[in-house]
Order: C-alpha cells, then structure tokens, then sequence
C-alpha cells in the first residue's frame, strides 16, 4: 500500500537531510504510529506520501505506483486516495459543517445525491449530525478536528494520515480522536498517525515507526513511544 525504498530528502533550501535511507513497508489497513522528536523528519515522509515533496533519492510507491513516475496531472487522483488530518483542524471558517465536508467531495465531481447521502452518514459517524448547520468558531477543539476527521473520509480514501491530530486538544478530546482513528482503522482504512501523544501510543499497542535525525531507528508490532513525554 506504502512503500518506502531507501528514500532520502535533501531539501535544497538550506542543504537539510530531513531523511536518510528510510525504508518500510505499510500493508493495506494497517495501523501505524510515526514517532519522534521535532525536526526528526516525520512531516517530510508525509508531504513525500502525497508528492507535496520529492523525494532526492529512492523509491516511493502508494497504492502500487512509483510516485517518480506519476505525472503532475495525477497527483490529485493520488491525494484523493489519502485523507488528510492537522493538528490545526484547517476547516473553511466561513462555511457550515455540512459544507466544510461536503466542498471535500464537491472537488472531486461527486454527484449532488451522493453528496447528500454521505456527508449526513460521515457527520453521524463522528457523532455531529445534530451540529451541521453551524460554523467552525461555534465548535470547540474536539469538535473541529472530528469534523475534519470526517472530511478525510467522506471520499472512503484507502489510507488516512493524520500529522498530530492530538495537538490541540484536552485529554479528553484527544481520546476521542484516537477511538475515532482505531475505529476507522478497524473498518479498512489504512492509518498513520504522526504524534508525540506518548500515552496513546504506549496504551493502543499499535505499530511504532521511529525516525531520528531523518532516520528510522525503531520499527516495531505494539510498539512503545521510547521518548521522555
Ligand atoms: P518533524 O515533522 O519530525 O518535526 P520535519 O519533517 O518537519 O520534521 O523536518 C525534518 C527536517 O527538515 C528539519 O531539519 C526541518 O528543519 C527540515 N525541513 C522541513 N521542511 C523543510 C523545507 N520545506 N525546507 C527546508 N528544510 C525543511
């Protein structure tokens, strides 16, 4: 589903080698967490993952094409196979609930009737039916960051990434997401999670992927976070 071959980036701004020699491989509908400290590369393999970025040397294949050989025109068709989650939720703060999640299929030429039959089952899946009206400022955290939750799978991507989706929210809100994650994972979507939530990633037992310094020191099932928190 994601393969990483000996891929390193050097980013020409500054000569950085954000990552050395990183390869693994995630298997369709997999969980699996990416740690590491700050500047250890983690952003890098994700902008990779979706062409944001190229990599300097190496092999990237997602969803069975070698992204060196995707020409610029696909690199929508890729991005609509991989939903995206921030840590800063990044919703349209002008638009409704409904509209944040339905714009996300309205870009890709869904039909109306499919927009008007997914966006109510996505909004009820994260428990927002009951809030599609209002706009983003009348949420709080938890609330924003299930909406964009919601707008990552509302197209049924085969892969969510989610780059510390946990950042911003009280505890409370946080274990909120991860159930949510888990439980989008359990129904078939493969799952990377960016994160320095030591406590989820020490208590889901879920595969750990650790960079250091652009490398990946750690691949483990069940994996710990091994970091001070
Ligand atoms: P993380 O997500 O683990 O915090 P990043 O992937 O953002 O790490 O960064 C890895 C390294 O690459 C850091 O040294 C960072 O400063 C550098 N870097 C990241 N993005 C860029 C960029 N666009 N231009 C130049 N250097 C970058």
């Amino acid at each position: 589903m994601i393969e990483f071959k000996n891929v390193t980036k050097v980013y020409e701004d500054g000569g950085v080698k954000a990552l050395e020699n990183v390869s693994f491989k995630v298997e369709k509908g997999e969980f699996v967490f990416l740690v590491g400290p700050s500047g250890a590369g983690k952003s890098t393999i994700t902008e990779l993952i979706i062409k944001e970025e190229l990599a300097t040397s190496g092999e990237i294949c997602v969803n069975g094409t070698e992204l060196s050989t995707l020409p610029n025109k696909k690199i929508p068709y890729l991005r609509r196979n991989i939903g995206m989650v921030f840590q800063d939720f990044r919703l349209l703060p002008d638009r409704t609930v409904y509209d944040n999640i339905a714009f996300a299929m309205q870009v890709t030429g869904a039909s109306n009737r499919s927009i008007r039959r997914n966006v109510p089952s996505v909004l009820s899946l994260v428990g927002l039916s009951h809030k599609a009206k209002m706009t983003p400022d009348q949420l709080s955290g938890g609330e924003q960051q299930r909406v964009s939750l919601a707008r990552a799978m509302v197209n049924r991507p085969p892969i969510i990434i989610a780059d510390e989706p946990t950042g911003n929210l009280d505890p409370e809100n946080a274990q909120e997401i991860m159930n949510l994650l888990d439980d989008i994972n359990k129904r078939g979507t493969t799952m990377i999670v960016a994160t320095h939530a030591k406590n989820f990633v020490d208590s889901m037992k879920k595969r750990v992927l650790a960079i250091e310094d652009g490398k990946l020191v750690r691949d483990e099932e069940r994996g710990v976070y091994g970091y001070e928190a």
